[in-house]
Order: structure tokens, then sequence, then C-alpha cells
């Protein structure tokens, strides 16, 4: 069975192809800068990039370069779209609604429509995927994978905010959460690893990318998450502040002049390791810089880690204890840095780690002592690898 998972963003298609015999990969690559010529295909072959240029004036369009791709040409994996058994669909924002993966109809469309306002960014750009491969893919089962899902069994006190009732009944203003599939794909692939069943342990997942965000995962089950109503919550990330003190928009409003939509900005584009650093929201030069001396380097390099460290202490707290403390995303897995970082200091909790171990990149490993408590992992995430699964479960 063939499954076809794809990752919109507003300019971009991601897609991966997976073999589901041996949950094999056998086409991937990305369509960028769709909508503003020119546009291109990007892919590799052995090792090699390769970025064509192409026709893509929307997401109907990318779609079409993409099965053209996979059909024709130095890249072509399959004879016939037949062989396309269905296509996951990574959809960001899934409300209150979908809980589970779920088969695409014109219904599902409209709820998914419904959540467009609380992830204005994502979940529009996630619709154009959809309607593109109904309109390629006319007969083929369509299925959406959430990035909510996994946190939708929080418990109540989790995610309500202690305001006025009204706002959750009649606005739905709650805690959501993000980055649902790469928490999950790593709690249950750690649960693996030190063999033991998944209800049986309390893990911390930090996922580490440029948007950051920490899950407590007990018994399988996500009980709390950093990211909130929205994806600002929380870790310090790139661009995004975290969490602060709600009255800090009501002032930056009140009495500096700015607007709604330059606060949302600030918090959102100009926050976080950008705006500590004041140069990058990259990890990677930050740690160069802080390296060289740049102060501001060194205090965002801080601060980022301080927050995680706070995270980590109150998950533990309200899980009474902690198995398993798992790093995964583009820092999570790259910066073994911030990983010592993060865990010093931490044997009051059980987590000790083998500096050696931990000096490494992009691989599976544990990087905790044999004596250590905790045992903590580095997992590399494999989100397409959970809406395939998924969409294949689904479909039989
Ligand atoms: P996104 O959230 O956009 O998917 P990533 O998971 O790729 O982001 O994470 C981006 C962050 O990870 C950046 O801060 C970057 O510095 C860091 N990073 C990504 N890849 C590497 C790498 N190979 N080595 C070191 N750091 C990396």
């Amino acid at each position: 069975m063939k499954i076809l998972v794809v990752n919109c963003g507003s300019s971009s298609l991601k897609y991966q192809l997976f073999d589901m015999e041996k949950e094999e990969v056998i086409g991937k690559g990305t369509v960028e800068r769709i909508g503003t010529p020119p546009s291109y295909l990007v892919y590799s072959i052995n090792a090699e990039k390769i970025r064509k240029e192409v026709s893509a004036d929307n997401h109907t369009e990318a779609f079409k370069v993409v099965i053209d791709a996979l059909l024709n040409g130095d890249k072509s994996v399959i004879s016939s779209i037949d062989e396309i058994s269905a296509v996951g669909h990574r959809i960001v924002h899934g409300g209150e609604r979908f809980k589970e993966p779920t088969i695409i109809d014109e219904e599902v469309i409209a709820e998914i429509e419904k959540n467009n306002e609380l992830a204005p960014l994502h979940n529009p750009a996630g619709l154009s995927g959809i309607r593109a491969s109904m309109e390629v893919l006319s007969s083929v089962p369509q299925i959406a994978v959430f990035d909510t899902s996994f946190h939708s069994k929080m418990p109540r006190y989790a995610y309500l905010y202690a305001i006025p009732m009204r706002f959750y009944r009649d606005y739905r203003i709650r805690r959501y959460g993000f980055h649902g599939t790469s928490h999950y794909y790593v709690a249950q692939r750690v649960a693996e690893l030190v063999g033991k069943p998944i209800e049986e342990l309390k893990i911390i997942t930090c996922h580490l990318g440029n948007g950051c965000s920490i899950s407590a995962v007990k018994g399988g089950r996500s009980v709390d998450t950093s990211m909130g109503f929205t994806p600002l919550e929380g870790l310090i990330m790139g661009t995004r502040s975290g969490d602060l003190d709600p009255a800090i928009p009501l002032y930056l409003m009140r009495n500096l002049n700015y607007t709604a939509e330059d606060v949302d900005n600030i918090l959102n584009k100009e926050s976080g390791l950008l705006g500590i650093s004041e140069f990058s929201n990259d990890m990677r030069d930050v740690m160069k810089a802080a390296e060289e001396g740049n102060q501001n380097a060194k205090l965002a390099m801080e601060m980022f880690c301080y927050r995680i460290k706070k995270y980590i202490g109150s998950y533990a707290a309200i899980m009474n204890g902690l198995d398993v403390l798992v790093f995964t995303a583009g820092i999570g897995e790259n910066e073994p840095e911030i990983r010592a970082i993060v865990c010093q200091d931490m044997d009051y909790l059980g987590i000790n780690i083998d500096l050696q171990r931990n000096n490494f990149k992009g691989q599976e490993r544990e990087i905790s002592t044999p004596n250590s408590k905790v045992k903590v992992w580095v997992i590399p995430t494999n989100e397409e690898l959970v809406i395939a699964r998924e969409t294949a479960r689904l479909i039989s």
C-alpha cells in the first residue's frame, strides 16, 4: 500500500510517498514559492539536491507538479496514480471537534474551515492542499490528521484559562496545544525503546524547533502542553515570546499606542531568540555568536534553556514524577549544548546525562547515564510517518 502525505504552508507544499510494507519513503520533496513565480520543485537524488523551476500559481497546480514528479521524469516512483491508496493531510487546528484522524468529506472541510480563525496562517493552507488533492486525485480517500488531536484529552483543569467561563462556552477560548503528532510520535517511540508499555510511563517530550513546545505525557495521553489557545504560549521560540504577563500587550497598546496588529507582529515575529539576540531567530547563529562572546546571544540561550527547565520541573510535579525525558526537532536533535544546559543540575529529579554520549547530532540515542533514574533520549521526530500510519489504519 502506498500513502501520500501532504503538508501545506501558505506558499509551500511538502510531500512524502510511503510504501507501507516497509514504512519506507520512496519519494519526497517540496514545491516552493507557490503563487509567487518563479516556483520550484525541490527534491534529492542520491544526496544531490535538485531545484527545478515549475509552474505553480496555486496549490492545485503545485499538487499536479507533485503527481507529475512521482509519475514521470528522473524521480518517477509509481507508474499510475491508482497506486496511491490514500492521501494523508497534516492539519494544524482540529478545534474541539477533531480528536482523531478523520476521513475528509464536505462536512469535515466545513468544520475545519470553522477553525481558520484559530489558525489563520496554517488551516487555510491545509485546506488548499485538501482541495487540490481532491481535485487531482478525486477517487482517492483523503484523511486529515490534526496537530491538536493528541492534546485533546487533557483534563479540563489543564486546558481552561482562569478567565470568565463564558469565553470558553461562547468562543471556545481554551488551551488546544500544537505539535501533537510530533509529541505523540516521540512518546510512543521512546516507550518502544525503553521496552515498557507507554501506559505505564511518565514522559516529558520537548519539541524544540523554530516553534517550540513541551508536553507531559502520562499513561500514553498528553495531560498538559505548553502551547495554548495559539502557538504563542509557552517556551521561548525562534521569533515568538512564549509566556509573558498578559498585561504587557495591554501596556503596549494603551501606553505606547501600538495596535493589536503591531502587538501580534511583535510577539509572534520579532520576539524569542530574535528579540533577545537582536540579530537571529536561528539557534545555530545564536550559539555561534555566544561562543564568540556576544552577550545578547548568550542571554538568549540562557533564557531559552531556563524556560524549558521550569516546564520540566512543573510537568514532573503534575505527573508525580518522571520516567523519560525526550528531546526532538531541529534544536532538540542537533544541539548537544542546549540539551546539556537544560539537564544540568537536575539530579534532584533523577536526571543525569552522559556528556560524551550527548555529544552528537540527529539520531536516536539514549544520553542518560546508566544510573540515571530518568532515561533521557534524543528521538528525531517523524510526523509524516504518523500521518501515513494513521491514514493507512483509517482506510483499512
Ligand atoms: P521548524 O519548527 O521550522 O520545523 P526545525 O525543527 O527545523 O524548525 O528547527 C529549526 C531550529 O533548529 C533552528 O533554530 C536551527 O538553528 C536548529 N537546527 C536545525 N537543524 C540543525 C542542525 N542540523 N544543526 C543544528 N541546529 C539545527
